[in-house]
């Protein structure tokens, strides 16, 4: 049993994580249970500590938006948590959406789709492009363009207000990382997943592999949501650099030989 949790504890904390952020978001919405307000754009803890979407607030820049004091502390915490815990942690640890598209990846996975479908058809860049779309139509239009469509705020503002659309957005999404596209939307289309993935740059936790161990099982590229980013497996050791990295740990728990870890970034070393 305890090894069994063992070999799950980043799954278990980033479940514990997803549903309590989603749970204390309802609880404000429901009962006024204030400990943290709002949604994942824009939020306060304890009425107080205001937590901002950058992402959001870019498209809000870019739509000719004069953002408050407030907004832009909110902005500042969260980047620099992020630069500290990976970018993309909020993709693994906060996002709604991840519960669904981990559920396909898990299905294609137990039933061998991804034997059949080998190579990934699409580019991984899409992101980015949707990014930079998103910025150009919120400039054009005079608002947050990507807020209007987002199926991740469609699906937490169904689970805090009531589902709704939420449930034709989680199904789309389900359904398209199922028998489309490997790990479409989070690995592929998701815009916030892309701007993430730039914070993540400089983040200062990191997974790192030891060559000295790995058998070349390729259990954790077999996981791996971002399969590229551990490009050095059985090759060197050395940390994993890209931003893409979600910090899920999926990588560290399947691994048999401990030849994957999390480690801090060390500054002096390339
Ligand atoms: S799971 Fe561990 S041993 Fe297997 S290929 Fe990956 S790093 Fe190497
Ligand atoms: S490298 Fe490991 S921690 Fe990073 S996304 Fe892949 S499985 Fe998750």
């Amino acid at each position: 049993m305890n090894n069994l949790i063992f070999k799950h504890r980043f799954l278990i904390a980033r479940r514990i994580t997803q549903v309590t952020i989603m749970f204390l978001y309802f609880a404000a919405n429901a009962w006024g249970f204030n400990f943290l307000m709002g949604n994942l754009s824009s939020s306060k803890i304890l009425n107080t500590i205001p937590l901002s979407d950058p992402y959001a607030v870019l498209q809000m820049l870019a739509a000719g938006a004069v953002l408050s004091a407030d907004v832009l502390g909110g902005v500042f915490i969260i980047i620099l948590f992020y630069m500290f815990f990976g970018g993309r942690a909020f993709c693994s640890y906060v996002c709604p959406v991840n519960m669904i598209t981990d559920l396909s990846n898990y299905i294609r996975r137990k039933f061998g789709f991804n034997k059949i479908q080998k190579r990934q058809p699409a580019s991984r860049n899409i992101r980015y492009y949707v990014l930079a779309l998103s910025l150009i139509i919120s400039f054009i239009m005079g608002y947050a363009a990507f807020e209007f469509i987002s199926p991740v705020a469609m699906i937490q503002r169904g689970i805090i207000f009531g589902l709704g659309f939420g449930w034709a957005a989680i199904l789309i999404i389900f359904l398209f990382d199922l028998f489309v596209l490997k790990n479409g939307w989070c690995g592929h289309i998701c815009p916030i997943g892309g701007f993430y993935s730039l914070i993540g740059r400089f983040s200062f936790i990191r997974v790192h592999h030891n060559h000295e161990n790995c058998t070349a099982c390729m259990k954790c590229k077999e996981v791996c949501p971002e399969s590229q980013v551990l490009f050095m497996i059985t090759k060197d050791s050395l940390p994993v650099t890209s931003g893409e990295c979600t910090n899920c740990g999926r990588c560290v728990e399947v691994c048999d030989d401990e030849a994957l870890n999390f480690s801090i970034k060390n500054y002096k070393r390339k």
